[in-house]
């Protein structure tokens, strides 16, 4: 089948513009170059992939699992069904989780990311800060395999742990950063969420804080004395999550909002002279 012909298939089974897109991805070309294409004949190989994932995407998977990866904060990361695929407004965590470690730790630092999942969260302090060591945790070693393969495709020199949340875990961290299951079990999410997107990853039992509960037990035996909190949180979870650790000395909470206004994150700063927010 000719570019032309493919293009068609597509647009009659899903939109233009994803037809287009996944065309462009498995050819290795950009926008343009496809559109100077259309008479090239493809090979049979590609054809068949490119029919196969057309057909995914009309059933609802996530572009993104199709595709087999996602541009997260300037870097390319791999997702599977192992891994929740990393959402825009946790990049505004990691934005203001940079801009708060420059701000008011001098380097070198140490950051553990609870629930890494891709690898996402960890791998892009990385890749943004020097004289940082990085560990990313997960329970599924199914996680631990994606964000191992991520560390690796992007060069970023990275530790890794199998456990649920604290149990093992030894040193003690400046930087502790999660988005963690924040889903209550009985809310209603999407289809496109809930029928692809690891349930493990997702819920975070009845009233969706059992996970940010663990963080808070095991927080000030493996946080320094001095240590930044950073969360991802629900937007209705606010108040909830600022509860957990209003009682730690010694500690400012800061909530931000994503650029949608819906409060979306938690920051737990403690012996830290917290200037502005
Ligand atoms: N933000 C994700 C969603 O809306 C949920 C991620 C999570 O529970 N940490 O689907």
């Amino acid at each position: 089948m000719t570019v032309e012909e493919l293009i068609s298939f597509g647009k009659s089974h899903i939109h233009k513009t994803q037809a287009e897109m996944l065309l462009a991805i498995l050819l290795d070309v950009n926008a343009l170059e496809l559109l100077l294409m259309l008479d090239k004949k493809v090979d049979d190989k590609i054809c068949e992939e490119y029919q196969e994932k057309v057909l995914l995407i009309k059933n609802n998977e996530p572009i993104q699992y199709v595709i087999g990866n996602v541009n997260f904060y300037g870097n390319i990361f791999k997702v599977n069904k192992s891994v929740l695929i990393p959402r825009f407004e946790t990049e505004e965590l990691v934005e203001n989780t940079l801009k708060y470690i420059k701000k008011y730790f001098p380097l070198p630092v140490n950051i553990i990311d609870l629930g890494t999942g891709s690898g996402a969260i960890g791998i892009s302090l990385k890749k943004k800060l020097e004289n940082v060591s990085v560990t990313l945790l997960d329970i599924s070693e199914k996680a631990l395999d994606v964000s191992r393969e991520n560390a690796n495709e992007l060069h970023a020199d990275v530790s890794f742990i199998q456990s649920d949340m604290w149990e093992n875990v030894s040193d003690k961290y400046d930087v502790i950063i999660s988005n963690p299951p924040y889903i209550r079990n009985d809310e209603e999410i999407e289809d496109i969420v809930r029928n692809n997107e690891p349930h493990l990853a997702l819920y975070g039992g009845v009233d969706g804080l059992d996970l940010y509960r663990k963080i808070r037990d095991g927080l000030l035996e493996h946080a320094k004395d001095k240590f930044l909190l950073a969360l991802e949180i629900g937007d209705l979870q606010k108040n909830d999550v600022i509860n957990l650790f209003r009682d730690i000395p010694n500690t400012i909470i800061v909530a931000k909002r994503d650029m949608q206004g819906r409060d979306r994150m938690i920051f737990v700063f403690r012996n830290i002279d917290v200037i502005e927010e």
